[in-house]
């Protein structure tokens, strides 16, 4: 049987299922002693705090700002509104503390899930698990201990506590992957996964009714899938592709330092995209010229305020004491399905529609400026871009020149160093796409995001689970309109920075279509760059040709295997 979720963090692991079971209902009870019970519930609270600050503290062993998402979860602990709404339960009805505690947390999440924004509903599962944590301490669980050899953690949901305690110990051994019912790409548990670099696939429907203790599991973290009860023989040949995956990108790792030019010797710069700032280090490690898409919205989430000009600088500066190459900051793209605490915008029926991107940052110039002094400040350290996300109409990309310039007379007038910052846009809605010659003319830079531009020309919610399969990069009208900003660029540069580069399928056609400049998550990099090395411009250019003219992203999937599916044969897959 092979269940489907979202691949979360990429691998390939196989072991026994070790299933935690899904956590009962408390019972309600009436107590005598209600000053001892409240005691009791203040006490699992610190217990469960400190077990979450312990949690962290693993992760921060790891080097890993990961650590950072467990905040949003301390403060749920310290915040009163949880310890003395549950108290005043014990005190006036004489429950128990486990109860009060449940109730509690069910009127938390009641309006977080029902939000139509994909954010406040994660947050709901953030409400959630501390609850859970606060429970296991009151019953006094200890954790069943984990049994011998290669397990896979199976369950309903895993707390990023859970995640980093278990993985960032010595308990981590046996523990080849993770598999969970809830949860998504972005959810804080798939961050931590990513962060410690295990396999792992969450999402996954009815997980536990399918699931049974000791089976053999196979997790697919690449196409986010789990076979359950997989043959010994099909377990072996999962392994070994896993394997060879490992190895060959080790290899490739080991002599990243090797230009990446094609054999007709055209230099394309290959660079990362960045999720936190801990992962530039590795980015270089792996041989990116550069960071191509560093996502600032991540450092706006999970706290109650914005981080302020002083905070990001400091962000931004080990970015760019970590970074090999220039580093490209993109404005915090929030909105849409990224919500921070602090915003209030009402419940929007189309939030990819809505106030997102530069939209909501022209909305907000107080936070807008904060981020531009920053990275201005941080440019006179380093090669450094500034990328606007989700650019419209050229006025508002105009708009936002404008406020940089206000920002940088700021910093002149007040004598504080800065440097220069060129201001790029991205290309991800297509009315940028149609407009590209006007925005190439006044921008310093293009960079397509494909994730969002294959979402606004297919008409496909990235988020939707029912349709996400209908969103391919290389369907001819995506490739079109690829096309169609590559002829009007002209001399701008001009690269892509959607998950589309990543795909060894894709990036020639794109290297075909005259893109230079590729950006991607750092666990693709040694295979994107070694497809660069591999192929020639020259060919490409007329497989660009034949995919703008087939009927379907599968026909040009076709077309790109029957030329080069030998070549590539041992990076394509695994
Ligand atoms: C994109 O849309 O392709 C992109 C790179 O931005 P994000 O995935 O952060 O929306
Ligand atoms: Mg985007």
């Amino acid at each position: 049987m092979t269940l489907r979720g979202v691949a979360a963090s990429s691998g390939i692991a196989v072991g026994r299922a070790h299933v935690l079971p899904r956590p009962g209902r408390a019972p309600r009870r009436l107590v005598e002693d209600r000053d001892g019970e409240v005691g009791r519930l203040r006490r699992a609270i610190e217990e469960s705090r400190a077990d979450i600050e312990a949690a962290a503290a693993q992760l921060r062993v790891h080097g890993s700002d990961a650590a950072l998402v467990l905040d949003a979860q301390l403060l749920m602990h310290g915040d009163e509104m949880l310890a003395s709404a549950a108290a005043r339960e014990i005190a006036e009805d004489g429950l128990n503390a486990e109860w009060a505690i449940e109730q509690v947390v069910a009127r938390l999440r009641q309006p977080l899930e029902a939000s139509s924004s994909h954010y406040f509903r994660e947050r709901a599962q953030d409400v959630e698990q501390v609850g859970r944590h606060i429970r296991r301490h009151l019953r006094g669980e200890v954790e069943a201990p984990l049994p011998d050899g290669e397990v896979v953690l199976v369950a309903a949901d895993l707390t990023p506590a859970d995640v980093a305690r278990i993985l960032g110990s010595d308990r981590r051994a046996g523990v080849v992957g993770l598999v969970t019912e809830s949860g998504s790409a972005t959810s804080h548990t798939a961050i931590v996964a990513r962060a410690l670099r295990v396999p792992a696939v969450v999402g996954v429907a009815e997980l536990l009714e399918n699931v049974p203790v000791g089976a053999a599991l196979l997790i697919d973290g690449f196409a986010g899938t789990v076979r359950v009860d997989v043959s010994a023989e099909d377990a072996e040949r999962a392994r070994e592709r896993g394997e060879r995956h490992r190895t060959l990108t080790l290899e490739l790792v080991a002599r990243a330092d090797r230009p990446t030019t094609t054999t007709d010797d055209v230099a394309i710069a290959v660079r990362a995209n960045l999720d936190l700032s801990s992962e530039a280090a590795l980015a270089r490690d792996h041989g990116a010229r550069g960071v191509g898409l560093y996502r600032t919205e991540f450092l706006y989430l999970d706290r109650g305020a914005p981080p302020s000009e002083d905070e990001q600088l400091e962000v931004y500066r080990s970015v760019v004491q970590s970074t090999r190459g220039l580093v490209t900051f993109r404005a915090f793209d929030l909105g849409g399905d990224k919500l921070p605490k602090q915003e209030r915008l009402p419940p929007a029926p189309n939030p990819a529609l809505g106030l997102r991107g530069l939209r909501l940052a022209l909305r907000r110039p107080e936070m807008m400026r904060a981020q531009m002094r920053a990275i201005l400040r941080v440019a006179a350290l380093g090669d450094v871009r500034l990328l606007l996300p989700l650019v419209t109409t050229l006025g508002e990309f105009r708009e936002a020149l404008e406020v940089m310039a206000r920002c940088r007379a700021e910093l002149h007038d007040a004598g504080v160093e800065y440097g220069v910052c060129p201001v790029g846009a991205m290309v991800e809605v297509p009315s940028a796409a149609l407009i590209a010659d006007r925005l190439a003319a006044e921008a310093a830079f293009l960079s397509v995001g494909t994730n969002d531009l294959v979402q606004y020309t297919l008409a496909v919610d990235r988020t939707h689970p029912d349709v996400t399969h209908l969103g391919q990069a290389l369907d001819p009208a995506v490739l079109r309109l690829l096309a169609m900003v590559s002829d009007r660029a002209l001399a701008t540069p001009l690269g892509c920075c959607g998950d589309m580069a990543a795909d060894p399928l894709a990036l020639p056609v794109l290297l075909g279509l005259g893109y230079r400049e590729i950006s991607v998550p750092v666990p693709a990099l040694p295979i994107v760059q070694e497809v660069v090395r591999r192929v020639a411009v020259a060919e490409l250019e007329t497989l660009a040709k034949a995919s703008l003219e087939a009927h379907s992203a599968s026909e040009v999937r076709r077309v790109v295997r029957e030329h080069l599916g030998e070549r590539l044969a041992d990076l394509i897959g695994p």
